[in-house]
């Protein structure tokens, strides 16, 4: 079996489970409460707080712990809205393809009188810096732009965004939940404000994820109740899941050069091997792209058939995101660069780690080519494409 859908979800390391089934027994303290018990709890969710902040470049004290990466989203904008609502500033920008964790968020702001803009996301994937800078107003509160992106993996000019932010004095937050664990981030070196990750996406539990926030910047709940996390996020810590999320990340950069010198090297012999498939198109920026992903259209066929066909030959794989699928509605991700109906609904994205072979790979190269062929055989828009009753469009 082939899993090529690291960018759901991922399988927990070995240490991160060991830690986390230590932790359920050793640890399963209230990190409020006064006794040994509770403060062993503590100490070990500080632990973790210093440990994720160093790998990031920020201080402990910047760090809030959520459910996951979608939490971290929602407060992150509601933060910003509040921040600039204060102070008469009602607009935010954001991008045409961003996660739904995000562009429903905005969607209910926009439902309280704020304005949003979704810049225009281009074919290679990215944004266009000049058109953000140019897109920047005296009442804008907030830049959300995703790290990269969790369909087409392409890695937007992040550094340069928060430098215009910077100079804008506008709050810059990312989503950088399929950045996290798998390229190097400085949150000061690259002009970060707010930043959002999620354990499950870097091979530590699902339910964890953290919010990074610059000193300075003032949170407001998306969750009432107790004081945890200095009284911005109510609710009991999981200490068990923060800690292997703590210990699955400082994994991840330890060995981070090498393994991903490794998968860039399978992804492209993937990209390589796909690209000879007649009437198919690699979605997003060959280059400025998350090691692990590749994401195809191919003309005339349907990218669920595809899905389940790669199964039944023990490749796990995804046709848009895990989200949308079971919708009719094509990935808004492939619309938003501008691919059209029919050919956004024939896509393939594979993302895929270290444990990746090469056998792993041909085989993946061999049995898509296969099951694309099969498809077309019996695909009525393939048999209109051959008869010129209809135009090519790859
Ligand atoms: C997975 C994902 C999320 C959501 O994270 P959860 O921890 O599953 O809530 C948000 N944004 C991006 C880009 C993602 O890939």
């Amino acid at each position: 079996m082939v899993y090529a859908d690291n960018a759901a979800t991922t399988k927990m390391s070995e240490v991160a489970i060991s830690t986390m089934t230590y932790l359920i027994k050793e640890a399963w303290g209230n990190p409020s409460s006064l006794y040994t018990h509770g403060q062993k709890a503590k100490e070990v969710l500080e632990k973790a707080r210093e440990e994720i902040a160093g790998v990031i470049g920020a201080a402990p004290g910047e760090i809030f712990f959520t459910s996951g990466g979608s939490e971290a989203d929602n407060q992150a904008i509601i933060s910003a809205a509040k921040i600039g609502e204060k102070q008469g500033k009602k607009h935010i920008i954001s991008s045409s393809f961003e996660h739904h964790a995000v562009l429903h968020t905005l969607e209910k702001l926009k439902k309280e009188g704020f304005e949003v803009t979704l810049l225009d996301v281009h074919e290679n994937g990215l944004i266009d810096v000049t058109e953000l800078e140019s897109a920047i107003r005296p009442d804008t509160a907030l830049v959300t732009i995703m790290y990269a992106n969790n369909e087409i993996g392409t890695i937007q000019p992040i550094k340069e965004i928060g430098e215009i932010c910077r100079k804008k004095n506008v709050i810059f937050h990312t989503d950088a939940v399929q950045a996290v664990g798998h390229v190097h981030i400085d949150v000061n070196k690259e002009n970060i404000d707010m930043l959002s990750a999620s354990a499950h996406k870097f091979n530590g539990p699902k339910g964890a994820g953290f919010l990074y926030v610059k000193k300075g910047i003032r949170l407001t709940n998306i969750i009432e109740g107790g004081a945890q996390e200095r009284g911005k996020r109510a609710g009991t810590e999981n200490t068990p899941a923060i800690s292997a999320m703590a210990v699955a990340l400082k994994e991840k950069y330890d060995k981070l050069d090498e393994t991903s010198a490794y998968v860039k090297k399978m992804r492209d012999r993937i990209i390589d091997g796909l690209c000879k498939i007649p009437h198919s198109v690699l979605n997003g920026d060959r280059d400025r792209r998350l090691p692990g992903n590749v994401n195809f259209c191919f003309e005339g066929i349907e990218g669920e058939s595809l899905l389940l066909l790669l199964d039944d030959r023990g490749i796990q794989a995804s046709s848009g995101s895990a989200c949308t699928s079971g919708s009719l509605d094509p990935s808004h991700v492939l619309l938003a660069i501008g691919r059209v109906h029919d050919v956004a609904h024939g896509s393939l994205r594979l993302s895929i780690d270290e444990e990746i072979t090469e056998e792993d790979a041909n085989y993946i190269i061999k049995n898509v080519t296969e099951v694309v062929e099969y498809l077309r055989g019996f695909s009525p828009v393939w048999r209109d494409l051959m008869n010129g009753k209809r135009e090519f469009v790859l």
